[in-house]
């Protein structure tokens, strides 16, 4: 049985209907299912975490590679499809818990082989939960996630244009990230009103290393207040937001001494000059 009759059959012997407020749109394509597993490089000793297995038909495939896989999972309906689905399955544990509420760190901390992340996403939170992946990214080798297309779209964007924003910001500085395929709507159970896409994010410490950011969270916070009025001049949204308390002549004394114009707008500066923003707020708050 494929995995379309698989789910009508879960569905009818169920009673089931997908629930809109959990994100449920389940993937019904084989060969999707199975391009996204292929493309996550994941060997047979590696913890595979998947979030929102929903009726299971992408865990069956993550399943295959002997990994073993831990799948968190909101729905409490959804959690006795699955028990029931993979009685015989030793690797894989469910667990019936909100991911955002998740303290990831117990799960993954003891691993030897290598942590990935596998998900249809729920899209009503995939912002967040890629913020949550990316707190961990010490511990995770890779990110292979389902997301609406306009995201895919906006995390590999490019400075001046329109989707380039704290998403594509926050996710580039630490890692790289590949848009792996478009998926149509008509893949999934029921059917999205939009288009979708997998991408693959790899945390790179490297990256991080060669942009020379000294802290972080001066970093994400600077890029968060900038893009929070994206149409004004840089410096006034900052001194807006009473960025890290600093005063609108320090802010613009940086902005100038980063090589920028005193007009210059959140969506024209490149990812290098926010680091080299934030260490100059860095160095005056540490002087
Ligand atoms: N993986 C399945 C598939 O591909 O067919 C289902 C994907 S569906 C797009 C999203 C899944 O995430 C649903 O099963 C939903 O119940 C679950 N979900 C929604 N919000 C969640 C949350 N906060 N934590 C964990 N799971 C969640």
């Amino acid at each position: 049985m494929n995995s379309l009759e698989i789910t009508n059959r879960i569905m009818r012997s169920n009673k089931l209907f997908a629930k809109k407020c959990f994100g449920q749109n389940f993937l019904v394509d084989d060969n999707i299912l199975l391009g996204i597993v292929e493309n996550s490089n994941v060997e047979a000793g590696d913890l595979v975490i998947e979030i929102g297995p929903g009726l299971g038909n992408l865990t069956e495939y993550i399943l295959q590679t002997g990994a073993q896989v831990l799948a968190f999972e909101i729905d409490t309906d959804m959690i006795e499809i699955l028990n029931g689905r993979f009685t015989s399955h030793s690797n894989l544990t469910i667990v019936n818990m909100d991911i955002l509420k998740v303290n990831l760190e117990e799960y993954i901390k003891d691993v030897k082989g290598k942590v990935r992340v596998i998900a249809n996403l729920p899209y009503y939170i995939t912002t967040p939960i890629i913020f949550k992946l990316l707190e961990y990214k010490e511990n995770i080798a890779s990110i292979t996630v389902m997301v609406q297309k306009e995201v895919a779209d906006r995390i590999a964007s490019k400075p001046g244009s329109k989707e380039y924003g704290v998403l594509t910001i926050n996710t580039n500085y630490q890692a790289d990230v590949e848009k792996i395929f478009v998926v149509p709507n008509t893949s999934f159970i029921p059917a999205p009103n939009v288009t979708s896409a997998v991408i693959k994010i790899t945390p790179n410490k490297a990256k991080e290393q060669e942009l020379g950011i000294k802290d972080g969270k001066i970093f994400e916070e600077l890029v968060k207040k900038a893009f929070s009025e994206r149409r004004k001049k840089l410096a006034n949204s900052l001194a807006n937001c009473g960025l890290c308390g600093l005063t609108k002549p320090e802010i613009e004394e940086i902005i100038k001494n980063v090589g920028l114009k005193e007009t210059v707008r959140a969506e024209e500066v490149s990812v290098e000059t926010y680091a080299k923003i934030a260490n100059e707020i860095y160095e005056l708050k540490n002087k």
